[in-house]
């Protein structure tokens, strides 16, 4: 993919002050879902990289499902949903991360992956980095191995990230 490419991925990417919380800037991907040119940019970009090197796409509830889906589709692979506590039917592992105030859990099924399974875990924005390395610890306590994390931006609020020192982690738009 092309600079000018990334360039209008980036343009359309919106950020909304003060939500939703003062002092936060929430980085809005709704335009760049609504642009068939840029979202396909987008997504041909996350997943350039690991082309040919990954087994299995798997996308962080819920706005790493509408990247992870598509990437997966370009990528010819399967899709596998790592999805908040209690919503998925069959025997489940889990994998609880903190958040500013509180705790969540990601959840996936036990079998979603064979123990040769190169996983491509994909979300949209990385910010701490605590959801994006419980998906990777998630991924790994199935037996399946880890490919990288890829993702259209980090923000710039931490030099590194301790859960993904071991990850080779991608992105398409410089931090901000
Ligand atoms: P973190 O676990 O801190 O890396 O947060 C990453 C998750 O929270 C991702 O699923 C993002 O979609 C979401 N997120 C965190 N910060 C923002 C932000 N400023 N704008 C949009 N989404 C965010």
């Amino acid at each position: 993919t092309s600079p000018d490419a990334n360039a209008a991925v980036l343009s359309t990417i919106r950020d909304v002050p003060g939500f939703p919380d003062p002092g936060i800037t929430f980085k809005d991907i709704t335009p760049l879902l609504a642009d068939p040119v840029a979202f396909a940019a987008a997504v041909a970009a996350m997943a350039e990289p690991f082309a040919g090197r990954t087994d299995k796409v798997a996308g962080i509830e819920a706005r790493g499902f509408l990247f992870g889906v598509s990437l997966a589709a370009r990528l010819g692979l399967g899709f596998v949903p790592l999805r908040k506590a209690g919503k998925l039917p069959g025997r489940t592992l889990a994998e609880s991360y903190a958040l500013e105030y509180g705790e969540a859990t990601l959840e996936v099924h036990q079998d979603a992956f064979q123990p040769t399974d190169r996983v491509l875990v994909v979300d949209d924005i990385l910010a701490t980095g605590g959801t994006a390395a419980a998906a990777v610890r998630l991924v790994r306590r199935t037996g399946a191995s880890v490919a990288g994390f890829t993702a259209l931006l980090a923000l710039d609020l931490l030099p590194e990230w301790p859960g993904l020192a071991d990850v080779t982690t991608h992105f398409v738009l410089p931090r901000s």
